[in-house]
């Protein structure tokens, strides 16, 4: 890569454009039924190319969204897409160990980048992500679509405006029953770098972080493993209990052995829910006041128009990588508990915002 001529003129200059093209890395189930069918319906971006492991599925993809052969690249040569003026944004869809790798290669192409949750395996490889995008000087955003959607906005209004009052207590839920596939890259520890905490537990530290409006200062975790198994090398269930500044309590569980998908505070004067919390959509709203209800959009097609808008117009960009990094930083201090005992792990994020 070294002496690789700097890209931004040729593919990331966004203020000409309108629209810009992105190039989705991954082509697997998140990629096919979310991220492509929602890109045919955005306002700010498109589906301009794709990079892929498998020869095989060039000529579906190239068939059905018409792509041209010059915007397919697989992972060998994908460095070239630096002179690709097609590719504006690239959008890292792969197994959670390869998400440094790829994200740091296409900024090092000149493009901006949009990384999948959890944002990496480590804080070490966020770090990695953050500077290789400042020294290239392209945006970076992580898939933390929710931001984006009007349920959770409305519950960072809540929060904000102090709809119900101080908050005193949150409690988040995100977890699913993983049972057919003992195989698959989210059981690998070397692929996923962690289990139910890494894929699904980012909700819950997320859930609490915008359901109470503050960073944990402490946090105290205790693993539960019941079918060993079949979860061999990966966390199965994980709760934890976060204290913020303010004196605000949250407790969280992930599992992959177990449905749940909640977020829920009770207030100085009510409380607010949201069930399903960080699912697809459409999610359910209930407070105190009576049900929110908001008209159903694609999560994934308003987030990618919310980072593209943050590049063309300017406008805040709602998941960038201080936010996947301090996620990331929470998710270790919950390992570094469960590995101490369950003891409390101090935190500093003070530095980190809110956002
Ligand atoms: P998937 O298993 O369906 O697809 C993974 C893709 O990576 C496949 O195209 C596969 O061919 C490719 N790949 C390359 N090297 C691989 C390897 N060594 N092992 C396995 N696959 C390999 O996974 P997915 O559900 O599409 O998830 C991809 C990423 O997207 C993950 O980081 C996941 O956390 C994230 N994701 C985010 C959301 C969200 O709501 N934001 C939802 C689903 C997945």
């Amino acid at each position: 890569m070294a002496g690789m001529p700097f890209a931004c003129a040729m593919g990331n200059n966004g203020g000409k454009k309108k629209s810009l093209g992105i190039a989705l890395v991954g082509l697997g189930s998140y990629s096919t039924y979310q991220l492509a069918p929602a890109l045919q319906d955005t306002q700010y971006c498109h589906l301009a190319g794709i990079v892929t492991g498998t020869p095989e599925k060039e000529k579906v993809w190239a068939t059905k969204y018409a792509i041209p052969e010059k915007n397919i690249y697989n992972y060998d040569n994908f460095d070239e897409i630096f002179q690709n003026a097609d590719i504006d944004i690239i959008y890292v869809v792969l197994p959670n160990s390869m998400h440094a790798e790829f994200s740091i290669r296409a900024a090092k192409a000149g493009k901006h980048v949009i990384c999948e949750k959890p944002m990496a395996v480590s804080v070490e490889e966020c770090d990695a992500i953050i500077n290789a995008c400042k020294e290239a000087k392209v945006k970076l955003g992580i898939g933390y679509r929710l931001h984006s959607e009007p349920y959770t906005q409305e519950i960072k209004r809540f929060v904000k405006e102090k709809t119900f009052g101080e908050i005193n207590y949150v409690t988040a839920d995100a977890a699913y029953m993983s049972k057919r596939n003992p195989d698959q890259w989210r059981l690998n520890k070397k692929l996923s770098g962690g289990g139910a905490l890494m894929n699904m537990g980012v909700y819950s530290i997320q859930s609490l972080i915008y359901g109470s409006g503050e960073n944990p200062i402490r946090v105290t975790a205790q693993e539960y493993s019941t079918r060993p198994d079949y979860f061999k090398e990966t966390d199965e269930t994980i709760t934890a209990q976060f204290e913020f500044p303010s004196g605000v309590v949250g407790n969280m569980m992930t599992s992959h052995n177990a449905n749940a998908n909640r977020l829920f505070a009770s207030c100085e004067r009510g409380w607010f829910e949201l069930q399903p919390a960080n699912n697809y959509g459409p999610l359910k709203g209930r407070t105190s006041n009576g049900i929110i209800e908001f008209p159903h959009e694609s999560q994934q097609k308003l987030q990618m128009d919310d980072f593209a808008s943050h590049i063309l117009n300017g406008t805040p960009n709602l998941a960038p990588g201080t936010m996947g990094k301090r996620d990331m930083m929470i998710v270790q201090a919950i390992y570094r508990s469960i590995k101490e005992g369950s003891t409390p792990v101090i935190l500093d994020l003070k530095s980190m915002g809110l956002d």
